[in-house]
């Protein structure tokens, strides 16, 4: 899909759209030309004390661990003159529209929302490092502006499309149908009017379905347009009911993971997203949803909701452990931690022939064990399909931490250092939960997928089956026959074997539609392609070429002149001695056949066939109900009686 961005410059729609005021305006017109200096942006951003103010504690807020910033100067060089423009701009946006006269749209929520999910941005660009922290608080700060532009634009009409938006017709879809332009167009439109530059606007437009987008994977866009989902997700997920997060937080893990990052230090970086956005609502006074619980104790209750509901001895667990103590100390944590199934072998290669038997879902090993180490076991598990699926996670002492990353180049999920910390434990178990969980459900879309994908493949079968099938007779038809042709032309040619074509009309056939009708005509036409069928031989190939008349391609084997002549006149004679029932008439017919093999001197297979169409002309020519064969520029009539 390619952007499609807003025309906003349609008079009624550029005078009502939101607009950044005073010192924002200014600074975004400032900043037009190239030639604007720090000290003339410090001074503007002066005359605006509140902005000031959010400014200086911005650029202290995206940037923890340096030294305190007290002035607007400082404030600018570090945010950049980029974001210090599209925050002026943010800030003033907000300021204006904390309320406004399109009824369904919670204008409180909405930058409640643009809020959270621009912190989460700066963080996300903390940890991935894909952009500056503070260009990207500003891309989520703006990333949804288009449906503000929208309850601006048109608060009545977009009143109506929310409350009648539902799961099974969403928002943006009734915006398309009933406003012209959706959320993300205006958006875009927007964000390249305030200057934003594209590289930022192409991601923002398709962040909401990132696979819309073609970036190609791994550019920069397309980690951006990732982020930015992320981003999204994360605000949905601070701003959802207690219900909804339990239900979301699983996607949310396996995005974390998806940018590097593991479950604990995942949830920390939630939790302190959640914590500066309850700073900002308050300093902008927006009136706030209560922050959720810490994200270690929404999953822990995600887990034991789920737990209950599903059978609670579904994880089976496998231990390969060579130390006795080691093996009692865990096997008392899973029992008090619910009823998962635990297995214990004592070496890698006494496991490899468990797993097989018990197909754990988890398989927890030492790393130094007897006979096979637990890399070794690791790396076999690995290399079959089977244990591609399994959670791997490998117990190592203090001093092998170092080592780690050999463990994840084997192959294992998660680590626990020894001697294991109870909490850490149960916190690695629960996202080898969540992991299976996620799984299950990749398995159920992969089977439908699957299923797809045979029904495709049979209605695609069928598809072909009638572009290459004639209706009427059930016969291929004419395209059919040209590619069978050609294919057997070219291979005769390359092989310097021979072939045969014949051409079949059937004669006065017009006469049988005009004395018996049309439909009695059709019937006639289906007897005699049966016929055909019935006769051909095995290495022959026919069609219906269109109206009363029928090709067959000789080859593979009997296409020498005597042959094809036997058979033509066999099939000549079988149609002339039938009589045809059809709705109580009993109909005789008869054919022509012109016959041609394939000659030196032809270049192509449209000589062939022209060679047999002009012996058809002479088996006609000569009387109908007859063979002829075209030699070189003669025709050679097949039928004894002939009177040519
Ligand atoms: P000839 O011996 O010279 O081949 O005479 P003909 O009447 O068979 O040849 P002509 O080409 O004059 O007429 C062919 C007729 O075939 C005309 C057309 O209406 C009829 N026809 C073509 N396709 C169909 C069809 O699908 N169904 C029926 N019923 N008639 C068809
Ligand atoms: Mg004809
Ligand atoms: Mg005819
Ligand atoms: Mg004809």
């Amino acid at each position: 899909m390619t952007m499609k961005v807003a025309d906003i410059n349609q008079l009624k729609i550029s005078t009502l759209l939101p607009s950044p005021k005073g010192v924002a305006l200014a600074l975004m017109e400032a900043c037009r030309h190239d030639d604007v200096t720090l000290n003339e942006i410090t001074r503007l951003i002066q005359t605006d004390p509140a902005l000031s103010g959010r400014l200086i504690q911005r650029a202290n807020s995206a940037s923890y661990g340096t030294r305190s910033i007290t002035s607007v100067a400082e404030a600018v060089l570090r945010v950049g003159l980029l974001s210090v423009k599209q925050l002026a701009m943010g800030f003033s946006l907000i300021d204006q529209y904390k309320k406004g006269s399109c009824k369904g749209f919670d204008y409180q929520h909405f930058w409640s929302h643009s809020l959270l999910m621009a912190i989460a941005m700066q963080e996300l660009g903390k940890a991935t490092r894909i952009s500056a922290p503070d260009e990207l608080f500003a891309c989520g700060l703006l990333a949804r502006i288009g449906c503000l532009a929208l309850a601006t634009i048109y608060p009545d009409k977009y009143d109506e499309l929310i409350s009648r938006q539902s799961a099974e017709v969403p928002l943006i879809e009734l915006e398309q149908l009933f406003l012209k332009t959706d959320h993300n167009a205006l958006t875009a439109a927007m964000l390249i009017h305030f200057g934003v530059p594209k590289i930022f606007v192409e991601p923002i437009y398709f962040h909401e379905v990132p696979d819309d987008s073609c970036f190609s994977e791994g550019s920069r866009p397309y980690r951006l347009v990732h982020l930015l989902y992320l981003g999204k997700q994360i605000a949905d997920f601070g701003m959802a009911s207690e219900a909804e997060r339990s239900e979301g937080i699983s996607e949310l893990i396996l995005l974390g993971g998806r940018i590097g990052l593991d479950t604990e230090s995942f949830g920390l970086l939630i939790d302190q997203i959640m914590q500066e956005w309850q700073t900002w609502v308050k300093m902008l006074n927006i009136s706030s949803t209560e922050m959720p619980p810490p994200f270690r104790k929404i999953m822990n209750s995600a887990v034991s909701r789920e737990e209950s509901i599903i059978d609670a001895s579904s994880l089976r667990i496998l231990l390969v452990e060579d130390d006795p103590a080691s093996i009692v100390f865990i096997e008392e944590l899973l029992c008090n931690a619910r009823g998962h199934t635990l297995y214990t072998a004592n070496d890698g290669q006494q496991a490899l022939s468990m797993v097989m038997e018990v197909s754990p879902h988890i398989v927890i090993t030492d790393w130094i064990m007897p006979v096979m180490s637990g890399l070794e076991l690791t790396k076999a598990l690995r290399t079959s399909e089977w244990g591609q699926n399994l959670y791997i996670i490998m117990l190592t002492s203090i001093e092998e931490e170092e080592e780690v990353i050999k463990a994840f180049d084997a192959g294992v999920d998660d680590y626990v250092t020894k001697p294991i910390n109870i909490r850490a434990f149960r916190a690695r178990l629960r996202a080898a939960w969540h992991y299976r969980k996620l799984q299950e459900s990749w398995e159920r879309d992969r089977e439908q997928l699957k299923r797809f994908a045979a029904e495709l493949a049979v209605s695609n079968r069928k598809l072909e089956h009638f572009a290459l099938t004639d209706v009427l007779t059930e016969l291929p038809n004419r395209r059919a026959g040209m590619d069978a042709l050609a294919d057997v032309w070219n291979v005769a040619s390359r092989s310097g074997q021979s072939m045969a074509v014949m051409l079949i009309d059937i004669d006065h056939f017009k006469a049988i539609n005009d004395s018996h009708g049309h439909a009695i005509g059709d019937k006639v036409l289906k007897e005699v392609a049966a016929s055909i069928k019935d006769i051909a031989r095995k290495g022959d190939t026919y069609c219906r070429m269109g109206g009363e008349e029928f090709l067959v391609i000789c080859h593979n084997g009997s296409t020498d002149a005597k042959s094809v002549v036997h058979f033509a006149e066999r099939l000549r004679q079988h149609i002339d001695s039938q009589d045809i029932h059809v709705d109580g008439v009993q109909i005789r017919t008869s054919i022509s056949i012109g016959i041609a093999l394939k000659e030196v001197a032809m270049k192509s297979e449209d000589h062939l066939i022209n060679a047999a169409d002009k012996a058809l002309y002479a088996a006609k020519n000569s009387g109908r109900n007859k063979v002829c064969m075209a030699l070189g520029s003669q025709f050679v009539s097949c039928t004894a009686n002939a009177d040519s």
